[in-house]
């Protein structure tokens, strides 16, 4: 059976500038490349579960400019199902400047633009009817939260990766009804407390704690799984939680929802997805099956 995964959340068009060094205030720095392409935590996991052999379908907003363009072909061209991309009349599409210093150092530079235009009174059951999961990202508390409850009434699990932002708005109460919730190891330290990774969560759901190059572990309310991570040579990071995440969700999903045998799998399977992400520039790098499956034979 095909899965359905809607995922909500932001969508943008990223602007990566490579540099020798991030400049001090008043300072310059060298660019030594640049790479225009579509980004956005949800857009990037969207074209990553289509990538993987998902039915994939976008719920976000750009403005009706020539990024909005040019983010609305890509999403097309992957695979992505765009009916519900929103396109804001005289709108910016949001844009991210990722400046990116050979020592691997980031600096994100973005304006707001048109990506959290879609609000909770913009979704309804309508919205989820077609999904078997929804994958929430970084965007509005209040549009979060509705989707997830309109998911639950429609059966649908739910997965939540809230990104850099969670420090800033109070996402409790989605995170309490995500069946799957994604965390890097400051976040979840944010969340649930530094002695997290001792004390799984007694929650139902899946709590993955993402550990940059070190991999990651998986807590379930019986145990946790951990996965050291691959051996890659790096070159930008960005974007890789949003390649793991769409990997882990593209295994761990079965026809009744998320699948407790194959979570070791998909652990696995997601880090490959970050490690390869992680070696080339930009945010939208995520591998697709066949690369992940390459790169898996490879190791062994
Ligand atoms: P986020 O980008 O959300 O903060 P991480 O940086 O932890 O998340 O990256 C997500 C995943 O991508 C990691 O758990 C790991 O599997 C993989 N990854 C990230 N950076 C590297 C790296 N330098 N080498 C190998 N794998 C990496």
């Amino acid at each position: 059976m095909t899965r359905r995964v809607l995922a909500a959340g932001h969508v943008n068009w990223d602007v990566t500038l490579r540099v020798d060094a991030l400049p001090d205030p008043d300072g310059e720095a060298r660019i030594e490349s640049q790479h225009a392409a579509g980004g956005g935590s949800a857009a990037n996991a969207a074209v990553s579960l289509a990538g993987h052999g998902v039915d994939a379908s976008i719920l976000g907003s750009v403005g009706d400019d020539e990024n909005g363009l040019l983010v609305e072909r890509e999403l097309a061209e992957a695979g992505v199902d765009t009916d519900r991309l929103r396109v804001v009349d005289d709108g910016e599409t949001s844009v991210k400047y990722l400046v990116v210093a050979a020592s691997g150092q980031v600096m994100v530079l973005g304006n707001d633009g048109a990506n959290e235009a879609v609000g909770p009174d913009d979704v309804d059951a309508e919205t989820v009817a077609d999904a078997d999961h929804v994958h929430l990202t970084s965007q509005r508390p209040e549009t979060a939260t509705r989707l997830a409850r309109l998911a639950a009434d429609a059966g649908a699990t739910v997965s939540f990766d809230p990104g850099r932002r969670l420090d800033a708005r109070d996402f409790s109460a989605t995170i309490e009804r995500a069946d799957v919730l994604f965390l890097n190891g400051r976040e979840a330290a944010s969340v649930l407390g530094s002695e997290y990774a001792n004390a799984p969560p007694t929650r139902g759901g899946l709590v993955v704690v993402k550990h940059g190059a070190r991999g990651a572990t998986v807590h379930t309310a019986t145990g946790s799984y951990d996965h050291p991570g691959f051996d890659v040579d790096a070159v930008d990071t960005t974007g890789a939680g949003d390649a793991f995440a769409a990997g882990f969700l593209a295994v761990v999903l079965g026809a009744d929802g998320i699948d407790a045998d194959r979570i070791e799998r998909a652990l696995e399977y997601a880090n490959a997805c970050g490690a390869l992400a992680a070696t080339s520039e930009g945010a939208r790098t995520a591998p697709d099956r066949p690369e992940v499956e390459a790169f898996l034979d490879d190791q062994y």
